[in-house]
């Protein structure tokens, strides 16, 4: 019995089927490909028709077919374009320079959403970095670079991964809050690049900037947002003044008697938290801590203090508090 697969189910539009061939041992269908002559070539940069030069084939792994791995072999053009030059001529299903067919590559990103790459790559029998790079593909595709034309107020802040060994730079939009750029590291020449892309002349029209006290990243805008203020937000501030908290209340527990330093234990989280936010047992505790010990009495109310610092909505009133 014999019957013939219809040619919308194989997908290969402009194209018709020379040969299948197929190998048991490997689990390895090979289906080769001609132009149909019928079609003009077109330029796969503008859709336009153009001259062939050069004839060239290509092989690109296809979708599994029925469980057996796919390799498609096409013959195609290197065509020369009125408007963009020397090109490859289009293939309704490769993209240009592509190692994949369009389907795979769909399915591949897809699968990306939902699994490690790691885990596509051995589902497809792909190597990761093909894997990687269709993806990323995918999602420039899908998601195009944010405009950095408006932009006024930016904020910066670093995100870690790998259990706190790698960092990346992000930088915020905070007019119209949402991630405008992402580099690897955490230092001046990460955000330098960020710079590099905004340009002097919109870098000059930056009025404030969000960040925290890094030295490097204070550097980086001092230099390229000439006209910015440097703002530095609650998170960032409190976060510091959480490490001074309890670096005191160490010390604290060094020095004090040894019927007193019962009263140090579980306390870290309670001198830091919204008092508010405690619950009966806290409250008392915090309450019992901070009556025998004056020094992290006295830290404890200038934090509180500090907090009160961003309800200011004028700079007057903010001067004045801070005094
Ligand atoms: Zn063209």
């Amino acid at each position: 019995m014999s019957a013939a697969i219809p040619k919308g189910i194989l997908g290969y539009a402009r194209y018709k089927l020379k040969q299948i061939s197929y190998s048991k041992e490997s689990i390895e269908v090979n289906v080769e490909l001609e132009r149909d002559s019928r079609h003009n070539h077109l330029c796969s940069v503008c859709n336009q028709k153009a001259s062939p030069e050069r004839r060239k084939e290509r092989t690109v792994k296809d979708l599994l077919f029925h469980g057996w791995k796919t390799f498609t072999k096409v013959e195609y053009y290197e065509v020369r374009c009125k408007q963009c030059g020397i090109r490859v001529e289009h293939i309704p299903f490769i993209r240009p320079c592509a190692r994949a067919t369009k389907r795979l590559e769909q399915a591949v990103a897809w699968l990306c959403q939902h699994l490690p790459l790691t885990v596509v790559a051995l589902y497809f029998s792909l190597n990761w970095k093909t894997v990687k790079n269709i993806d990323k593909a995918y999602l420039e595709h899908r998601f195009e670079a944010p405009g950095l034309d408006n932009i006024t107020v930016i904020g910066i802040d670093e995100v870690s991964y790998r259990k706190g060994h790698k960092y990346l730079t992000c930088v915020f939009d905070l007019n119209d809050p949402h991630l405008i750029w992402v580099g690897p590291g955490k230092n001046k020449e990460t955000l330098s690049k960020f710079f590099e892309q905004l340009g002097k002349e919109r870098g000059k029209r930056i009025k404030a900037v969000a960040i925290d006290m890094s030295k490097a990243y204070i550097e980086g805008v001092k230099e390229h947002c000439p006209n910015a203020l440097i703002v530095h937000d609650k998170f960032h501030i409190l976060q510091d003044f959480n490490k001074v908290m309890d670096r005191i209340r160490i010390d604290e527990f060094k020095k004090a008697d040894e019927e007193y330093k019962g009263f140090f234990k579980r306390t870290k989280w309670l001198l830091v938290m919204n008092p508010l936010r405690l619950k009966e047992d806290g409250k008392m505790r915090l309450s019992q801590l901070l009556n025998i010990n004056m020094p992290l009495n006295t830290a404890y109310t200038w934090g509180e203090q500090l907090k009160q610092l961003w309800e200011c909505v004028t700079v007057a009133q903010f001067n004045k508090a801070l005094d």
